[in-house]
């Protein structure tokens, strides 16, 4: 056996000058060279001869030097020209300033060119071609007549020379590899061993054995992460004791007299899983999701008054003020005649009455607490947090949530979300949650009908707006800007008021956006619930949470602008009331993507199949924000694509963790190893056993 962690300078080929750009790579040791995977491949398998050559197609052809020569252009460019054939035919291979290259041919010389074919009058050509001289040695084959690997590579590095210490490497090392994986989970999910799964994935003999490669690579890197995961979530459950909360009692069976509907089966099954959490003294760590207008602020409320009943506080957070403001009305409005003590705190309150706000939080003379990240600043005490429920979680980022739990000792946490994701792919990015899910909408829904116009029908959207007020309903229009500014021609909301205004003088319209102050905002929003404001001009301050269900139009202007989370959420905001409802996009897309995602509103509206097509046009990184998720960095797998393959390493990993709580079985050894080094978690707590 061979050690692979020595450094990579032992390789031959590889001097100072070139180590030195290999550790720019991130490359030290010969085992870092083995796991650098290429970015592509070409398939230069398959050999042609001239007469078979496609022209457009990228070819392998093997040839002989017939002739060659250089040229200027009249601008100085350099051109260098070789006349290759074989028994079918003669092509041109051309390069272009690259002088030098005269000297590396001799007529008569055997050649492998490899590069796209083009027609140039009678000739056929091939514009910088990779070439290989044949030489009879056994380096030919690494270059061509095979899939080949494309490293990703700076500039300073060529991959003809990356690919021979590669190969190199992989014949003289790859056989040392130590397989992790036992044997029962390899067997049970039909991988290949791992040194065929290095060597393939570096020079694929086939398609097929590049497909399995990939899938053990896969495999092995998500079977880590869900390790990484189930120890995480094992110490949580050991470590921490939180509170215990009732679940029956006077205040929740006079909190369920008092709804005017009943819960839909979804929400119930919710309420089940919350409540044995919330029973229980672990903490409570749940993430529950649901489209827009599933009902989660129900579920949500139901929670907080299990808690208040049991005598702690509970805290509602919200993103924004207007959300706030809403959340704080409603609730308040259920629950007061119950004796229940709530208070809203939000950012801009006049610094006495945030004070005083502040002051009851702290001695416990309110029960529960509704605001926005005002919640967490510093200087808010509670007297007894027993429970925190994040709405719109999508909305803060790791730290602030986790300084929402940092006010009290390990109060309960409910994460909510209206920007679902299928439910492993949620349990591996919100790694220690658990997840709940409503997948129902409460009944007798309207039905929402979604339209396109482009930028010059615009009119005919308004008409349906208007005809929709006509009949008693109201409806919002939203703009990606507040005001105009020089540089861009998007509409804005204050211009576009005054003129829907003028357009429309016998319509009550009012703005909303977010430099107002709250005050103003308040009364806004008050005067659109009471049906004093037919249209709502708005920035997407009305994005999330609002819950109008008289409103029944929509407009979205520039609707090529938003995000397809945006759009949905925004859509959202109508089809709450018994009728049906529009959503009218408006815009003149300009790229593929900005198409694709209106096709993908006008296709579905299931909040899961938007969060896929999201997820896909914005890849995970995007879609997540870096900092919003605790993935470890993965170099081969891809969460969104390969989710079937996760799957299965989040089942054989969860089952190992429960087997073997310290990974100190002989056959986990080399996994517990490999955690350790390839994710620095120190808080796994591995080394409570060396
Ligand atoms: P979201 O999940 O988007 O936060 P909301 O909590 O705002 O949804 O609920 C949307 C609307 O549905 C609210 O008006 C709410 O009162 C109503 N609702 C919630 N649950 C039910 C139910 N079981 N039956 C009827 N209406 C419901
Ligand atoms: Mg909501």
């Amino acid at each position: 056996m061979k050690d692979l962690s020595i450094s990579a300078r032992y390789i031959k080929g590889v001097g100072p000058s070139k180590l030195r750009l290999l550790n720019r790579l991130g490359i030290e040791t010969i085992e870092d060279l083995l796991y650098c995977f290429p970015r592509r491949y070409e398939d230069r398998s398959k050999i042609k001869k001239i007469g078979e050559l496609r022209c457009g197609n990228l070819e392998t052809m093997k040839v002989k030097v017939l002739t060659f020569g250089e040229r200027r252009t009249r601008k100085g460019m350099s051109i260098f020209q070789l006349a290759v054939g074989d028994s079918t035919g003669v092509i041109h291979a051309t390069w272009f300033n690259q002088p030098y290259m005269k000297d590396r041919f001799k007529t008569g010389q055997g050649l492998i060119l490899y590069g796209r074919v083009e027609r140039r009058r009678t000739c056929l050509q091939v514009n910088n071609p990779e070439y290989e001289i044949l030489t009879g040695t056994k380096e030919d084959s690494v270059h061509m007549g095979r899939i080949v690997p494309i490293y990703p590579l700076t500039e300073s590095l060529n991959q003809r020379w990356f690919r021979n210490v590669m190969k190199f490497v992989v014949d003289n090392y790859a056989g040392s590899i130590v397989d992790m994986l036992p044997y029962g989970i390899r067997v049970r999910n039909d991988l290949m061993l791992l040194k065929g799964a290095i060597r393939n994935i570096h020079f694929p003999v086939s398609e097929i054995v590049l497909k399995k490669a990939r899938r053990r690579l896969i495999f092995d890197e998500f079977l880590l992460l869900q390790v990484g995961i189930a120890l995480k979530r094992a110490r949580v459950k050991i470590d921490l004791n939180g509170c215990s909360h009732d679940t029956g009692g006077s205040l929740i069976e006079s909190f369920k007299k008092t709804l005017p509907f009943k819960f839909t089966n979804s929400q119930l099954k919710v309420i089940r899983e919350i409540e044995q959490d919330m029973k229980s003294s672990k903490p409570m760590n749940r993430l529950l999701q649901g489209d827009v207008g599933s009902g989660k602020t129900v579920v949500a409320l139901y929670a907080l008054i299990l808690a208040v009943q049991g005598r702690y506080q509970a805290a509602l957070m919200v993103p924004t003020e207007i959300l706030a403001e809403q959340h704080y009305r409603n609730i308040t409005g259920l629950v007061q005649d119950m004796g229940v003590k709530t208070v809203l705190l939000s950012g801009d309150l006049k610094t006495e009455e945030r004070a005083r706000r502040m002051h009851m939080i702290e001695r416990g003379a309110v029960d529960l607490i509704i605001g926005t990240h005002a919640l967490i600043q510093e200087g808010v005490h509670f007297k007894r947090l027993g429970l925190a429920v994040v709405d719109e979680q999508h909305k803060f980022g790791v730290m602030q949530r986790a300084s929402l739990k940092s006010k009290s000792t390990n109060p309960d946490i409910l994460l909510m979300t209206a920007t679902p994701i299928p439910r492993t792919l949620a349990l591996t990015v919100y790694g220690d949650l658990d997840v709940s899910i409503i997948d129902e909408l409460p009944p007798g829904r309207g039905d929402i009908k979604t339209l396109y116009f482009e930028e010059k029908n615009r009119r005919k959207a308004y008409l349906i707006m208007a005809e929709q007020v006509k009949i008693g309903r109201q409806a919002y229009v939203v703009y990606p800007i507040i005001e105009d500014s020089e540089r861009s021609n998007l509409r804005a909301a204050t211009k576009m008021h005054r003129e829907l205004v003028n357009m429309f003088p016998d319509l009550r319209i009012g703005l909303l956006h977010g430099r107002m102050k709250s005050k103003e905002k308040e009364r806004i929003m008050r005067d659109f619930k009471e049906k004093n404001i037919d249209i709502l001009v708005s920035t997407v301050v009305v994005e999330v949470g609002l819950d109008i269900p008289n409103a029944s139009t929509m407009v979205i202007e520039h609707a090529d602008r938003f995000g397809l989370s945006q759009l949905h959420q925004l859509r959202g905001r109508v089809g709450r009331g018994r009728f049906t409802s529009y959503c009218i996009l408006v815009g003149d897309p300009k790229s593929d993507d900005a198409r694709r995602r209106l096709n993908v509103m006008l296709k579905t509206q299931d909040g899961f199949e938007i969060a896929e097509e999201d997820l896909e046009i914005r890849g995970p990184g995007e879609f997540f924000g870096t900092r919003q998720h605790g993935l470890p960095g993965l170099k081969i797998g891809n969460i969104v694509r390969d989710r079937g393959i996760m799957e299965l390493a989040r089942t054989e990993a969860f089952e190992l963790v429960k087997k073997d709580r310290f990974l100190c079985a002989p056959e986990n050894r080399f996994i517990r190893g490999t955690v350790k080094k390839k994710f620095s978690m120190k808080d796994l707590e591995l080394s409570a056993v060396g």
